[in-house]
C-alpha cells in the first residue's frame, strides 16, 4: 500500500532537480507516483518533462510557466480534484541588491513567489470543497531563516513563501487543508551544478562550497520530506518551515 494512494498531486518544475525527484521513484527513497499518487507533472520545459516521465504510469506532463496567471487557470480547471499541490519551481539569480535591477526583482518575485499565490488561489477552492488537501512549497535555507552572500533577490523571495506559507495554514486550518514549505540549503541539481560552473574555476569553487555548507543534499533526501508533508502521516503539521540542511544552519 503507498503512503499516497488514491491522491492527486499537481506538481510544478518537475523536468529536473527537487521536482523530478519527487515526482518520480528514485531509489532507495520512494516519491509521489511510486507511493501511489497520481501525478500531474507540468514544467515550462515540457520536451525535457516529456523524455523524463515518458511510459512511467500514473503520471501526466503538461506544460506550465508558473508565472503566467492564465496558463494556471486554465490547468486548474481541468482538474476535479487536487489533493496535493507541490509548489517547487524557482529560480536563483546572484548578487546583491546593488546588483538587482527592477526587471529582475519582478522576474524573480514572479516566478519564485507570485506563481505561488496564482497557484494557491486557483487549487484552495477544490480542497476547501474537498474538506482535505496538502500544500508543500518550496523556500530554502538562503530566506527568513539564513542570509547568504549574493543571494539578495532570491532571500527576499524565499522570505515570502514562508510568510504565505503561514498566512495560508492559519486561515485553512479549519477546512482540513496544511500548508507547510521545505528550506532546503544546497542539494545537487542541475542548477546548482550551472551556478558552479558560472564561476572561473569550477573545481576549486566546488570545494571552497563545501567547505562553507559541509556536504551537498541530493534530491531524494528533500522529495523525502515532500512525501511525508503531502502523505496523511504529516496531518498534525501545517504552517512550518522545514529547514533540511545537513546541519549548515546550527554553524
Ligand atoms: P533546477 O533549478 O535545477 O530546475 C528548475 C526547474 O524549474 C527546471 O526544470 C525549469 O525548467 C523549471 N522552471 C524554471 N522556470 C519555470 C517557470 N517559470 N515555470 C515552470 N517551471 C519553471 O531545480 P532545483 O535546483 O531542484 O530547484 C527547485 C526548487 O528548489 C527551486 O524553487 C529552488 O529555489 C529550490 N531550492 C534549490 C536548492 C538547490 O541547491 N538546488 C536549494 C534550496 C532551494
Amino acid at each position: 500500500m503507498g503512503r499516497l494512494d488514491g491522491k492527486i498531486a499537481l506538481c510544478t518544475a518537475s523536468a529536473q532537480g527537487i521536482g523530478l525527484a519527487t515526482v518520480l521513484e528514485s531509489l532507495p527513497r520512494k516519491a509521489f507516483v511510486k507511493e501511489g499518487a497520481r501525478v500531474i507533472a507540468t514544467d515550462i520545459n515540457i520536451s525535457k518533462l516529456e523524455q523524463k516521465v515518458k511510459d512511467v504510469p500514473g503520471i501526466e506532463a503538461k506544460m506550465l510557466n508558473v508565472a503566467d496567471k492564465d496558463q494556471v487557470t486554465s490547468l486548474v480547471d481541468q482538474l476535479d480534484r487536487v489533493d496535493i499541490l507541490f509548489n517547487c519551481a524557482g529560480i536563483v539569480p546572484n548578487g546583491t541588491i546593488l546588483d538587482c535591477e527592477e526587471a529582475d526583482w519582478d522576474q524573480t518575485m514572479n516566478i519564485n513567489l507570485k506563481s505561488m499565490y496564482f497557484l494557491c488561489r486557483a487549487v484552495l477552492p477544490k480542497m476547501v470543497a474537498q474538506g482535505s488537501g496538502s500544500i508543500v512549497n518550496m523556500s530554502s535555507s538562503v530566506s527568513n531563516v539564513k542570509g547568504a552572500p549574493m543571494r539578495f533577490v532570491y532571500s527576499v523571495s524565499k522570505g515570502g513563501v514562508s510568510g504565505l506559507t503561514k498566512a495560508i495554514a492559519a486561515d485553512f486550518v479549519s477546512k482540513g487543508i496544511r500548508c507547510n514549505c521545505i528550506c532546503p540549503a544546497a542539494v545537487e541539481t542541475p542548477s546548482l551544478q550551472e551556478r558552479i560552473n558560472a564561476s572561473p574555476d569550477p573545481v576549486k569553487a566546488r570545494a571552497a562550497f563545501v567547505q562553507k555548507v559541509g556536504r551537498i543534499g541530493k534530491p531524494e533526501e528533500i522529495a523525502a520530506l515532500a512525501v511525508y508533508l503531502a502523505s496523511d502521516e504529516s496531518g498534525y503539521t501545517t504552517g512550518q518551515e522545514l529547514v533540511i540542511d545537513g546541519g549548515w544552519g546550527l554553524a
